[in-house]
């Protein structure tokens, strides 16, 4: 994730951040070098405890990656061979992957054309004799309707793992997301609203007895340090990540409020360009990991607003069940419009705490004469 230099107004301004930080962080990360407290150890677990109080999540465990979070999830919480999980077609490839991973089948369904995120209708209706979970993605860091998805869970006695993975302190309803579930994972990757020095993850598993599996299957399956009572990985969250993110956890509040601000300064004016934008219902508070809009003739937008010096990128071109990758899964061209469609026209504007009102006119200026305005 290199700063790329050539923009004078970036995606994410990772340095203006460290800026920050620096004289905290650097000596944080030299107190944990001389301790060699380099894998997991009491960083990684004073960040744990931390992450969970503040949710009011009833346990977690840190790991090595958000991917990583979501297969440890599934596992603990007995989803695999000859099951199927619900989940959106708009959404990053891991998502799917970690449930191949756990030989589990990941059934798509549309999503709403007011938030793109998984609709409750269209799960509804890819419910099946093998359906074993709902994975909902609350995607731009915009919670997905969970309180329409744990009625049909319940309905149906599915299990719901929720991939935070953008979202980190978005609320439904006044409650966090993540703690809806009976298992919530998160990306701490750098771009990520809460970002590591490098990869790290997290998950939040409901049931004490499935926390300690998972706990377990994050560290080699371990039991003491010599007796493994399960067959685990090496899914374990680094020191200097903990570290750094329980530093990060003093800011984040202030950065997402910082966030929402950004996104209340683009919605009224992109709104007045009548273009659409992920819509956060009034139930929700959002927390913008991205600010989207859709627009014709994308490609031709992001070049003019490239060539502005505006870095825009698009989240995401290809929806899954279009992946090369997914092909076997027998989902063609046509199979969830409302993705297609979304994902032909969906467009990320810069957003980022550090980011200025003046910056997001520049950026709307650019945009509306990208689209001929
Ligand atoms: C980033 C992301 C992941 C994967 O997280 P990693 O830490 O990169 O493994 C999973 N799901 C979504 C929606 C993401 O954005």
């Amino acid at each position: 994730m290199a700063e790329n230099k050539k923009f004078k107004i970036p995606f994410l301004d990772l340095a203006a951040q460290y800026a920050v930080l620096k004289p905290r962080v650097l000596p944080l990360i030299e107190r944990v070098i001389e301790e060699s407290a380099f894998v997991k150890g009491k960083y990684v677990a004073e960040f744990e405890s931390r992450f969970v109080k503040m949710h009011e999540a009833s346990g977690g465990v840190g790991c090595s990656n958000g991917t990583a979070a979501i297969e440890v999830a599934l596992r603990a919480l007995g989803v695999g061979e000859g099951d199927e999980v619900i989940t959106t077609p708009n959404t990053f490839i891991a998502t799917a992957e970690a449930i191949l991973e756990v030989g589990a089948r990941p059934v798509f369904a549309d999503v709403d054309p007011e938030t793109f995120l998984l609709d409750p209708a269209a799960v509804r209706r890819a419910i099946g004799p093998k359906t074993k979970a709902i994975m909902p993605v609350h995607l731009y860091g915009i919670p997905c309707d969970m309180t329409k998805l744990m009625e049909i869970a319940n309905e149906h006695g599915l299990l719901v793992v929720e991939d935070c993975a953008q979202a980190h302190f978005a609320k439904h309803g006044g409650k966090y997301v993540g703690t809806f579930g009976d298992a919530a994972t998160f990306s701490f990757y750098p771009g990520k609203n809460l970002g590591a020095y490098g990869d790290a993850g997290f998950l939040f598993v409901r049931d004490p007895a499935k926390l300690a599996v998972a706990r377990k299957l994050v560290d080699h399956g371990r039991e003491s340090k010599y007796v493994h009572d399960l067959v685990g990985a090496n899914h374990r969250m680094d020191g200097l990540q903990g570290a750094v993110l329980g530093l990060k956890l003093d800011h984040i509040l202030e950065w997402t409020k910082r966030r929402r601000a950004a996104a209340a300064e683009y919605s009224p004016r992109v709104k007045a360009l009548g273009l659409p934008t992920a819509l956060a219902r009034a139930e929700n508070e959002a927390v913008y990991h991205l600010f989207t809009v859709l627009v014709d003739d994308r490609d031709r937008v992001v070049e003019r607003m490239q060539a502005e010096g505006i870095e825009v990128l698009i989240h995401y071109p290809v929806p899954l069940h279009l992946q090369p990758a997914l092909r076997f899964l027998g989902y063609g061209e046509g199979s969830f419009p409302v993705a297609e469609r979304v994902a032909k026209a969906i467009l990320s504007l810069p957003v980022y705490p550090e980011i200025t009102p003046d910056q997001i006119r520049t950026v709307v200026d650019s945009l509306a004469k990208s689209i001929g305005r």
